[in-house]
């Protein structure tokens, strides 16, 4: 590898935005800059492209236009689904159940509604990060109104039942919300299939723009606004909207439908590569997650007697970019609270590597990163103390 070149394995905490997106997108924000509440021609054509975009991603998750509500991202249409149902239904009842691996946008939404006079039950997860379905049947209340599950996780990719676990929600008339931004772009989403009541996404994740999502509403569910102002989004999320961002999520998810099925399999190639090539030449190594039903791109090692923090910074300097655990955890030193939920060890758990590819990720990267993973492991465990406590041992 050259010296300026570097290896991005970072693609679940954001993506390179597609040249393809960013085209369909620089008209909108050069030459097309009305407001697209205005009524002259120049406003009236923004106005217009929110709508394809709203039909096109509506035709791509086979739902109506109506239901796909623009936000700001993952965060925001997780707070608005879980906040606006609890707000909704809370009449009918103050109990939500989620899982103790959501992300913090679920977990921080849910500890907010708790603060409000809710009650959350936390549902736990296998050693793999599978839920139980027993579990969510044994946790539901008379006063349950909302369960909400996210697909795929974002640490160790392991991907959940949803139709499944709707289903049982739906049995008992139970509203349900999947946090789907790590799974767009690796798994078909058909929402009359799936039947989910409400769905998170987020473009970023899917080589779309920064800051721009969507949130599914079925129609049959009750809407509270989330942003009081203008007559936005159906008056229910107001604000200028970010038409770019629109258009360009539109055209990455198409990309991303269209493309599904070679992208899973070309980095579920190179992912196996990495899993093989690690656990083969590399010891006291342990894969988090499920072997099988992971994302395609998701791979997640602790390394036992080594600190996640000082490996990144170790490949940091050889140009690899990968991280510890979620982008938004990076900075705390607590260890990843999704290792502790599969049962981790605090030292396991500060231990862990998580490596996400992406379609631009190559074969030659690949090999370059299993070339030098072995020595900065060896350098790092050289200096732990634990490990010469472990060797003298033995
Ligand atoms: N949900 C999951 C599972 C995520 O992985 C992320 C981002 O990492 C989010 C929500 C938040 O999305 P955003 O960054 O668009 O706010």
């Amino acid at each position: 590898m050259n010296e300026k070149e570097i290896i991005y394995f970072d693609n679940a905490a954001t993506t390179r935005l597609d040249d393809e997106v960013l085209n369909e997108m620089l008209p909108y924000l050069k030459d097309y800059y009305g407001n697209p509440s205005s009524i002259y021609k120049l406003a009236q054509k923004n106005k217009n492209a929110i709508e394809r975009a709203r039909q096109d991603i509506a035709d791509i998750f086979n739902c109506r236009a109506s239901e796909i509500y623009f936000t700001s991202g993952g965060t925001e249409s997780d707070n608005w689904a879980i906040k606006s149902i609890a707000e909704a239904y809370k009449s009918k009842g103050k109990h939500i159940i989620t899982s103790e691996i959501e992300h913090h946008a679920v977990l921080n939404s849910c500890k907010y509604l708790e603060s409000q006079g809710f009650r959350v039950s936390y549902l736990k997860v296998d050693k793999n990060g599978l839920i139980d379905e027993n579990e969510l049947k044994k946790n539901i209340c008379d006063d349950t109104i909302l369960v909400s599950i996210m697909f795929a996780n974002n640490e160790i990719g392991t991907i959940q039942d949803i139709k499944k676990l709707a289903e049982i929600a739906h049995e008992k008339n139970i509203l349900f919300h999947t946090d789907a931004v790590q799974a767009v772009g690796y798994i078909k989403i058909d929402l009359k299939d799936l039947g989910v009541d409400a769905m998170s996404v987020s473009a970023h994740k899917f080589y779309g723009p920064k800051g721009i999502g969507a949130l599914y509403l079925n129609k049959k569910i009750k809407v509270l606004s989330y942003l009081h102002g203008g007559a936005q989004e159906f008056s229910k999320r107001a604000g200028t909207e970010n038409v770019a961002g629109i258009v360009g999520m539109a055209k990455a998810l198409e990309l991303a439908y269209n493309n599904l099925e070679k992208n899973n399999l070309y980095v579920k190639d190179l992912r196996d590569k990495i899993i093989d090539g690690v656990l083969n030449n590399i010891s006291h190594v342990k894969l988090n997650g499920d072997r099988e039903k992971r994302l395609a791109n998701n791979i997640n090692f602790s390394f036992e007697f080594i600190e996640g923090e000082s490996l990144l910074l170790m490949l940091d300097a050889k140009n690899i970019f990968a991280s510890s655990g979620s982008a938004c955890t990076s900075g705390s030193l607590d260890p990843s609270h999704v290792l502790l939920a599969i049962g981790l060890p605090h030292e396991l758990a500060h231990g862990s590597l998580r490596i996400t590819l992406g379609k631009h990720n190559t074969q030659k990267e690949i090999d370059y990163f299993l070339n030098v993973l072995p020595d900065i492991v060896k350098k790092l465990r050289d200096m732990s103390p634990l490990y010469e406590e472990y060797l003298s041992k033995k």
